[in-house]
């Protein structure tokens, strides 16, 4: 929804990560052993694929990092590299979720196999059992969505992830949204604290 209304791309490390390995590249093969445990990946590789990806024209407008930066020195070395391109970040936004809400959202979660469109069992269920909506593929559930790897991430989350909160705070480009209600009503929130 947001892509649609800038007009900018959505970029996820997790799709930068998911190709690299689907594609057995020699950084993918080295992801893959640490995102299976739910860890993470290390910063060398994640930054130089994220570089790679705001070198494309379509983020010339603008972009939306989705999943990155994760710990403070990846926000850092991001920083970094935005200053070179003399286009510092303009919003962290932080979308704040009950943790029993957030652990539905994330065991309930499945993707189709063939166009990777995602459902959820509790939020937003396929028509039919496990088939995708939209191309009848095979739905499944990601390895990084399996509950104990569920607990690792949040561990790591709150070690590494949560800090962010305050290192955006105190460069005051930091904007919170409640991410209760349904998928409208947090959107039409994010819209408001853009203030556009
Ligand atoms: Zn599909």
């Amino acid at each position: 929804m947001l892509i649609e209304k800038y007009g900018i791309p959505q970029i996820s490390t997790g799709d930068i990560l998911r190709k690299a390995v689907a594609d057995g590249t020699p950084l993918g093969k080295e992801a893959k052993i640490v995102m299976d445990s739910g860890g993470l990946v290390p910063d060398s590789v994640v930054i130089g694929l994220v570089k790679e990806r705001l070198a494309q024209d379509d983020c010339k407008k603008g972009y939306i990092l989705d999943g990155f930066p994760r710990t403070t020195p990846q926000a850092e070395e991001l920083d970094n590299v935005l200053a070179g391109m003399n286009a510092p970040l303009d919003t962290a936004l932080s979308v704040d979720v009950d943790m029993g809400d957030l652990m539905k959202r994330l065991t309930g979660r499945r993707t189709c196999k063939s166009c990777q469109q995602m459902y959820n069992l509790h939020f937003s269920p396929p028509q039919k059992d496990g088939v995708c909506d939209k191309c009848s593929g095979e739905l499944y559930q990601r390895d990084d969505d399996q509950e104990a790897t569920i607990k690792n991430r949040l561990e790591v989350y709150e070690k590494s992830t949560a800090p962010l909160i305050d290192y955006y705070g105190k460069k005051n480009i930091l904007k919170s949204v409640e991410g209760t209600g349904s998928i409208d009503d947090i959107f039409n929130k994010i819209c408001s604290v853009l203030g556009s």
